[in-house]
């Protein structure tokens, strides 16, 4: 059956971040008639670029300009402050649209797996980004920066965000759309050594390295990497001339071990070869016990392995960056083992391998785990979107009156459900940007969903 610019076809997109917003546009398109309804159980849209990525990385931040323009494009209506599964059921949601795309992204982290790992004072860097970038639910998470000394453990590009977020001053900080609250608590903060640990060695760092050199013009803070973690393995030495990146990680990293400290305030340790194995204290964080680690060959991948030497770390804060995990939506498949929905291509599947479930897609870090650039979700979410436009000839259509773009609205109001719009969105962002013009910074959040409905309460 073919669609019209009457009857399009309807798409329901569960989730508003990066692959919703890349999804949409890759369904406006093309020459399909379409009709896209975005939602977000938050209030605003663009998830992980609002809440995820660095404050002090605006310029990544500004792919949110592509998304406003999708969103301009009166194809694709945004309904924020809908939770899936509470104010929207799969049943409901199969009642208004031909097909459902998830692209929920993965909003949980994964543990280390050792004890004391859950004392006052272990965080997950998930948790910790989320806080400073001024997400609802974390708002009042009030980390105890009263310590002198954090382990950040991980060495990807969330936990180079979390250290330096860490080792800026509160001046450098104030220059960002970073949460008010977290710039006060920053501001108090004690402290001035911050441990960033990486179970393999130097050319294992998954940083990128641009994100690796910011560490070393920290102006609070020196960078300390100890020459002997330098000493790479044959393996590991023979990457360098296979990978263009890890042998300019590496580089930079040999630069950092040959500097002479410049006696700043706060210093950020890179170290390598080093595995938490248990967190101290009693109540709260007290010390990292740290084992040493030596590299070996396993089915041709370096694999960490304990050498039983083992140190303590006297931190009063650990924070865990060692992945995002994707979370089980309610009646959706969901693979546990790798924390995404199982899917082909993005057409979901009823298991791991299993039967496709007609008319339902995925798509982003929900589909194909925590890895990649913002980008990367681009690509991602086109090949479901092709996926989906394949099936959509033979999937089972809604009855048209439902399909009815105003259906959906009705059926919301009529349940009780106070959903955002994006006129409201668009109030709210003016709001913060002009709050941001009077301070120099790019915007002010609002941080509280009660303000977030309020405000604009007030202004219509
Ligand atoms: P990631 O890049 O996958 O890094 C995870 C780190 O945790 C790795 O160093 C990994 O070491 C380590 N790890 C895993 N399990 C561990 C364990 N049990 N003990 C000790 N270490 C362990 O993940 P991420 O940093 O969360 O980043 C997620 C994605 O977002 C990445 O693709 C990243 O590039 C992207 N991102 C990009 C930017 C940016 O472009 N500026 C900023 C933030 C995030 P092994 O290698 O040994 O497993």
């Amino acid at each position: 059956m073919t669609y019209t610019p009457e009857r399009p076809l309807r798409v329901g997109i569960v989730g508003a971040g990066p692959s919703g917003f890349f999804a949409a546009d890759a369904l406006i398109k093309q020459n399909l008639p379409v009709s896209v309804d975005l939602f977000d159980r938050l209030p605003t849209p663009f998830g992980l670029v609002r809440y995820g990525v660095a404050p002090d990385h605006q310029k990544i931040k500004s792919v949110t300009k592509l998304y406003q323009k999708t969103l301009d494009d009166p194809r694709v209506r945004f309904f924020g402050h809908v939770a899936y599964g509470k104010d929207l059921t799969l049943a409901e949601l199969r009642r208004f649209y031909d097909a459902i795309l998830y692209t929920v992204g993965a909003p949980s982290d994964r543990p280390l797996g050792i004890p004391g790992e859950t004392l006052a004072g272990s965080l997950s860097a998930t948790e910790f980004v989320a806080w400073y970038n001024g997400h609802p639910d974390y708002a009042d998470l009030s980390p105890d920066l009263s310590t002198g000394s954090v382990a950040v453990v991980g060495m990807g590009n969330v936990a180079v965000d979390v250290t330096r977020i860490l080792a800026k001053t509160a001046d450098e900080l104030l220059q960002t759309d970073i949460a008010d609250y977290a710039v006060e608590a920053l501001r108090e903060s004690r402290v001035k050594d911050i441990y960033m640990l990486g179970r393999r060695g130097p050319a294992q760092g998954k940083f990128t390295t641009k994100e690796l050199r910011e560490l070393g013009d920290l102006t609070n803070a020196d960078v300390v990497v100890d020459p002997e973690d330098m000493e790479l393995d044959p393996i590991s030495e023979a990457s360098l001339s296979e990978d263009p990146m890890i042998a300019k990680n590496v580089e930079v990293l040999r630069e950092f071990s040959g500097r002479v400290q410049a006696g700043k305030p706060r210093r950020v340790h890179i170290k390598f070869l080093s595995s938490p194995v248990e967190v101290l204290g009693s109540g709260k964080v007290e010390g990292l016990r740290v084992e040493k680690n030596e590299l070996r060959d396993r089915d041709g991948s370096l694999a960490a392995v304990g050498t039983g030497e083992t140190e303590v770390l006297p931190v009063g804060m650990v924070l865990r960056s060692v992945g995002y995990r994707g979370v089980a939506l309610p009646e959706v498949p969901f693979d546990d083992r790798r924390g995404v929905i199982p899917n082909r291509l993005g057409r979901v599947t009823a298991s791991v391998g299993g039967e496709v479930v007609p008319g339902e897609y995925v798509a982003g870090w929900i589909k194909r785990g925590p890895t990649g650039v913002i980008g990367t979700n681009k690509a991602d979410a086109a090949e479901s979107v092709r996926s989906l436009l394949e099936d959509a000839p033979g999937l089972a259509r809604v009855a048209d009156a439902d399909a009815a773009p105003e259906a959906i609205d009705h059926y919301l109001e009529a349940k009780g459900v106070r959903f955002f719009p994006f006129d409201h969105w668009l109030e709210l962002d003016a709001l913060e940007l002009e709050a941001g013009r009077s301070q120099g910074r790019p915007r002010v959040k609002l941080t509280r969903i009660e303000e977030m409905l309020k405000r604009t309460k007030e202004l219509a």
